[in-house]
């Protein structure tokens, strides 16, 4: 049998940087650089939206923001749209999608496309989660990231794996507010994890947007995050912005410790470690569930003739300029993880640095799958540089979009081009009538950052004469990209 099958694992809000295969110093995650061992890593992998729903849009439709209609988390995809899910199904796939769909839920954005689908309502909770089915709505008791890997076995144990088949898994885990299941709850209790070394940004060489965000760890993160009891006198933890000043401030842990801090550093640091080891425990149980599905597959004979896949809906801040969060074009938040195994086609222990994006995924699904790709896609196929071939004219910049102006955590709409070495982003401050924006104009800004001299993006280098040639340079390519995106807004 020549047709692979496609085991797509997606988890939310999962950073580069909490992977042990990709260089990631504060966790091991041997399951998921297990299939990196085994076939590819992609080291260049994009978001060309860089937050949950529009990006899953972009996912299965092969289309930009723009052109999908979906521009923010305000939006609810229409699944009358075709899909790669469609076109495989169409061919003789046996599909399903089980987990965080998270494009919607009324009747016109439920799946389609898929035999079988199992989804979260919204954002889904950790422990016993409800689901939604085609005939309606059940609660399972367990740890959610369990429980989807349970539903996706069933399902395969279902199916005729004579057949091809297509299966969605998409974890919750790890977005906030990163509850791990009780296996891992004292995980990282004795040690500390270190802190990225621009954990003090102080924003002073950037744009007022990173100054404005509302994303930084010392001062944004809400009682829910820090797993603190609340006082008398606060409302609901989720509008419980932990004041700035806290010297001397006792909290009450929800494990019923009391803690006191005397420097505002030291409170920042607390909570980067209340922060951070949540979060890395959510990922041991994906960890360990990306195990389980490759014993599963591999016990039933077929995992040779799949297409095994783990990846993120986009990157995550964890600490990196003292934040938590995405949205921003800056590198943490940009990248996808993105490992992949099918020994037929994809050379053992390989790293592709090529930029591949979101918009890429559906075409080179469908290629591996010997489909032919609609040419509405506006992605490529890179089934060539997952086999190992070299490509001199495959794209070496990308186009990115965020709309979302200003909502919840403040980070203002901008656009850009990323290239290997450099990025140019351009706030331009306007919410341009899309849903779930703030309805405020804020000043439009540029941003040039060199990623071979200052990798952790601190310096806007725009105004700096030494880089005019290459501002010049970088918009006329950011405008070509636009036009052949057709992003006329
Ligand atoms: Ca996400």
């Amino acid at each position: 049998m020549n047709t692979p099958n496609i085991v797509f694992i997606m988890s939310d809000d999962h950073a580069c940087n909490a992977i042990s295969c990709y260089n990631g110093m504060i966790n091991k995650t041997p399951n998921i650089d297990r299939i990196a061992e085994e076939g590819l890593r992609l080291d260049n992998c994009l978001c060309t939206n860089s937050i949950c729903t529009p990006s899953r849009a972009v996912i299965l439709t092969g289309l930009h923001s723009h052109k999908n209609g979906v521009y923010t988390l305000a939006d609810r995809f229409d699944s009358s749209k075709d899909s790669f899910v469609k076109q495989l199904k169409n061919t003789g796939y046996q599909t399903a999608m089980i987990g965080k769909w998270h494009l919607g839920h009324s009747e016109n954005s439920l799946p389609q496309g898929f035999d079988y689908w199992s989804i979260l309502p919204g954002q889904g909770l950790y422990h016993n989660p409800e689901f939604i089915e085609v005939d309606g709505r059940k609660t399972v008791e367990g740890y959610v990231t369990d429980i989807i890997t349970d539903k996706a076995i069933n399902w395969l144990d279902s199916i005729d794996t004579n057949l091809p088949f297509y299966l969605s898994v998409h974890h919750k885990a790890p977005h906030r507010p990163w509850i791990p299941d009780e296996k891992h709850k004292h995980m990282y209790d004795d040690i500390d994890i270190p802190e990225p070394e621009n954990f003090n940004d102080d924003y002073s060489n950037r744009s007022e947007a990173a100054r404005n965000a509302k994303m930084r760890i010392e001062q944004d993160m809400n009682a829910l995050d820090l797993k603190v009891q609340l006082k008398e006198g606060y409302g609901p933890y989720d509008s419980f912005p932990i004041p700035e000043n806290l010297h001397g401030y006792e909290f009450i842990t929800n494990e019923g410790e009391t803690v006191a801090f005397k420097t505002k550093a030291e409170l920042k640091s607390w909570k980067y470690q209340r922060y951070i080891k949540e979060y890395l425990r959510c990922i041991a149980s994906i960890d360990d569930n990306v195990g389980r599905l490759y014993e599963y597959l591999n016990g039933k004979g077929i995992l040779d003739n799949t297409l095994f896949i783990y990846t993120s809906d986009q990157g995550f801040f964890l600490g990196e300029h003292g934040w938590y969060d995405k949205r921003f074009m800056y590198e943490e938040s940009l990248k996808m993880p993105f490992v992949a195994r099918y020994p037929k086609k994809i050379p053992v222990g390989s790293v592709c640095d090529h930029i591949i994006t979101n918009l890429d995924f559906a075409p080179t699904f469908l290629d591996f799958a010997g489909v032919s790709i609609p040419s509405y896609m506006q992605g490529k196929s890179a089934v060539h540089l997952f086999e190992g071939f070299n490509d001199a004219i495959w794209q070496d910049s990308m186009y990115y979009r965020y709309w979302m102006h200003l909502t919840e955590h403040n980070v203002p709409a901008h656009y850009g081009i990323r290239t290997k070495r450099y990025k140019l982003i351009y706030y331009y401050g306007k919410p341009l009538g899309k849903s779930g924006c703030v309805d405020r104009e804020t000043n439009p800004e540029w941003e040039l950052f060199d990623l071979e001299k200052d990798p952790m993006e601190m310096n806007n280098v725009y105004f700096d004469t030494h880089y005019q040639e290459i501002v010049k340079q970088l918009k006329e390519e950011l405008e070509k990209l636009k036009l052949e995106a057709q992003d006329f807004e």
